[in-house]
């Protein structure tokens, strides 16, 4: 029967709130337990605290006697903040963070312990990371890999599961020197974007050029349900979406919860993340409800890619671990529930540098605006000849249930501009750049380019890559993803198209063209080759899907066994070969783990699909079915007919829903696939629709079943409830 229903919402109607955190001044929380350059400074010798600083800022390694003293003081710092353990933290090829605690106990001779933490081991530790999927390249090379400190990436103490913990973020390599994780190729990315941007830089006049890096901003979206609930649904511990579920009689349709008052008790939740986050020196900036019942954001300030990107990690662990203190589960899954609207992270992202500031910005000038036209055009170039690579790295089985539904951008990747920015690229590509009065000129000299307006009210929401004033803005990844996929390759393709164009300007200033002149034709030629991917329209269209396919020859990935098979493509190989941010073999590797991972998500789905099916619906319609059938033949002893359609109606569904899962039983049992790909695509277009059709029989069931027989908690208890 429902009785864990209605156990579960006793519980929490009678909940007692958690008590809001007494307030406290960011100040006195800010970066409090993060071992900051300022922290070092105080607590370093002069010359010490000099070498770290520049290996920080150059990326460069420690040197030994250098890091056996930082790591004292790094251990006496985060044992002053309560920490017994270390840890080397990684980032695996599965979106989630990775540890191995130690001990800081050393056993002495005389059985005494001391706390020790040598400086080889801040340097380098060696996880057993045979349990992380690597995709061969530790079995056919190294049998294991090591870790190594990120130093542009501050330690931090955090509380784990073992307490306090010191935690270090690492990059992990195999012996070999392959990649293993998602943290090398970011730095890589950064490095190849910084050195394609600086040419161009360097091209367009400038003397000064410091460190390109890239920025990013990304807004997180999630929901919160009740942890109650969440017990007696197999399907949201295991796969973290609902396999099952009746829409309820209200849902999203009156936009009530958008922008709407934050409940109390998601009020204390959210209060104590952010004071979790501005400890870890994480600038949480913006809360608010979002477009579904039960469905909130966060998003922080834009930092560096690279402390972003760990950062958004730490975020989505924070928001995980405080929501199960607060009595909820989060929900990071692109798509917990059907019908409703699905969570998304938006990855702002810009690149720039201390001499010439944010290069996404249109700026005051026109030096700085066309400076601005070119990075921009750089990025049109990179979006159209990668835009299924775009695609690629943001497939995953969950993402699937987002991309292309008509809710979040489509899986066609195009450009959007904004109106303006459109028109100056259209003007461009005409060869008729006007100035702001109007008067057609022909160079794209110093006195022709308008100012640019700053046009952020001018958002076009169905875009998957959208120009926002300063920076592009990536909608299509996943809210449980890493954002370094994203931004290795948004730096990749940025890199790839400044070094096109820094080769060109080389040769045509060197034969004496003058330098708009030249900018000017390199423009021209990205917009006639690339300028199909700019679209201003409804990327939610029937039209625009018709018109990016068979007119502008864009590809339409729809599943992630369309899309990830981009990863193995030639030209997808060079682009990371020559920018030297993932050989052939990490390439590979980086396919087989993620199409792994694909096969192996909508295996455990289907297979709780026939479990829940057989050992939780069928019990609960069958005994719907026995009260219902008894109910019918005694009243038709004393003469009353009750109609049997009703049961007729429970037996047909249930029989429907028994067949289906067998014949999904039956399409689990095949292995034998030619490659991968057609493995992939058979789980897309057998698989998933036989679990589908199961689910409609079960919700069709949920219509029909009796409320006090049925055991799953149900949409409207799990959005509404709290
Ligand atoms: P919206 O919901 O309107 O897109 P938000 O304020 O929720 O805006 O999120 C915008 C994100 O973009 C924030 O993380 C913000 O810091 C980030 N951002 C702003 N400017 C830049 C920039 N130049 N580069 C990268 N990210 C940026
Ligand atoms: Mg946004």
């Amino acid at each position: 029967g429902n009785e864990s229903r209605v156990q579960a919402i006793s519980q929490i109607v009678n909940r007692k709130l958690m008590p809001g955190r007494p307030p406290k001044r960011l100040e006195d929380m800010w970066a409090t337990d993060v071992y900051s350059l300022s922290k070092m400074q105080e607590s370093l010798p002069k010359s010490i605290f000099k070498s770290v600083k520049n290996t920080i800022q150059t990326g460069q390694k420690l040197d030994a006697s250098v890091a056996d003293v930082v790591a004292a003081a790094m251990k006496d710092w985060a044992i002053s903040k309560g920490a017994l353990y270390y840890a080397h933290v990684f980032y695996p090829l599965t979106n989630s963070t990775a540890e191995k605690h130690d001990g800081f106990i050393s056993v002495q001779g005389d059985g005494s312990v001391i706390s020790e933490f040598a400086g080889k081991v801040l340097v380098q530790g060696e996880p057993d990371g045979s349990s992380f999927p690597n995709g061969g390249i530790r079995s056919t090379a190294a049998a294991r890999g090591y870790t190594a400190w990120d130093v542009t990436s501050p330690a931090y103490v955090m509380e784990t599961d073992n307490g306090m913990t010191l935690c270090i973020p690492t990059v992990f390599i195999s012996w070999t020197g392959e990649a293993l994780d998602k943290k090398t190729p970011l730095l890589r990315s950064i490095a190849a974007m910084n050195k394609a941007a600086t040419r161009v830089l360097k091209l367009l006049g400038n003397t000064e050029v410091a460190p390109v890096n890239s920025s990013c901003g990304s807004e997180q979206e999630y929901f919160l349900v009740d942890a109650n609930f969440t017990t007696s649904r197999p399907d949201l511990l295991l796969a973290g979406r609902t396999l099952f579920g009746k829409p309820p009689a209200k849902g999203q349709q009156f936009d009530d919860h958008y922008f709407g008052a934050i409940p109390e008790r998601v009020q204390v939740f959210m209060q104590e993340v952010e004071e979790r986050m501005y400890r870890l020196g994480i600038p949480a900036k913006t809360r608010h409800n979002e477009v579904a019942p039960g469905q909130f954001e966060i998003a922080p300030v834009f930092e560096a890619a690279n402390v972003a990107s760990d950062h958004q990690q730490l975020t989505m662990t924070i928001l995980r671990n405080t929501a199960k203190k607060h009595g909820f589960m989060c929900l990071l899954h692109e798509k917990p529930f059907a019908g409703i609207n699905g969570s998304g992270k938006h990855v702002n992202w810009s690149v720039g540098n201390a001499t010439q500031g944010n290069l996404l910005d249109p700026g005051d000038t026109p030096h700085s605006n066309i400076q601005f036209l070119v990075f921009c055009g750089a990025v049109i170039r990179g979006v159209h000849k990668y835009g299924p690579l775009l695609r690629a790295v943001v497939a995953t089985a969950s993402n699937d249930h987002r991309l292309g539904a008509n809710e979040a951008p489509p899986a066609i990747i195009s450009v959007y501009l904004g109106s303006q920015l459109e028109d100056i690229f259209g003007q461009i590509s005409r060869g008729e750049v006007k100035d702001s009065k109007g008067r057609g000129i022909m160079n794209l000299g110093v006195e022709t380019l308008p100012t640019f307006m700053k046009d952020a009210g001018d958002r076009n929401r169905t875009s998957p890559f959208a120009f926002t004033g300063n920076r592009f803005e990536f909608r299509a990844v996943g809210s449980g993803q890493s954002v370094s996929g994203p931004l290795v390759a948004m730096n990749t393709i940025l890199a790839d198209s400044l070094d096109w164009i820094a080769n060109k300007l080389e040769s045509d200033l060197a034969n004496g063209t003058e330098l708009n002149a030249a900018i000017q034709t390199i423009l021209k030629e990205v917009m006639d080759e690339h300028g199909a991917v700019v679209f201003g329209g409804n990327g939610y269209s029937e039209e625009w899907h018709k018109m990016a396919v068979e007119e502008r020859g864009l590809a339409n990935l729809r599943t992630t066994a369309d899309a990830l098979p981009v990863l193995k493509e030639g030209y997808i190989e060079d682009l990371f070969e020559k920018t030297g941010v993932l050989t052939p073999v990490e390439l590979e590797s980086r396919y087989d783990v993620y199409a792994e991972q694909y096969l192996l998500a909508i295996e455990v789905e289907a297979k709780l699909v026939i479990s829940m099916a057989k050992t939780i619906i069928y019990p609960a319609a069958v005994r719907y079915l026995a009260e219902l059938s008894g109910t019918i033949s005694k009243l038709k002893e004393i003469g009353i007919e009750l109609e049997k359609e009703s049961a007729e109606k429970v037996a047909v569904l249930v029989k429907s829903m028994m067949d289906t899962a067998s014949k999904l039983s039956a399409a689990l049992s095949k292995h034998d696939f030619a490659s991968t790909e057609d493995h992939m695509q058979y789980a897309s277009q057998t698989i998933r629709p036989l679990m589908d059709e199961v689910r409609q029989y079960a919700d069709a069931l949920e219509g029909e079943v009796a409320d006090d027989l049925w055991p799953l908690p149900t949409y409207q208890e799990m959005l509404f409830v709290k």
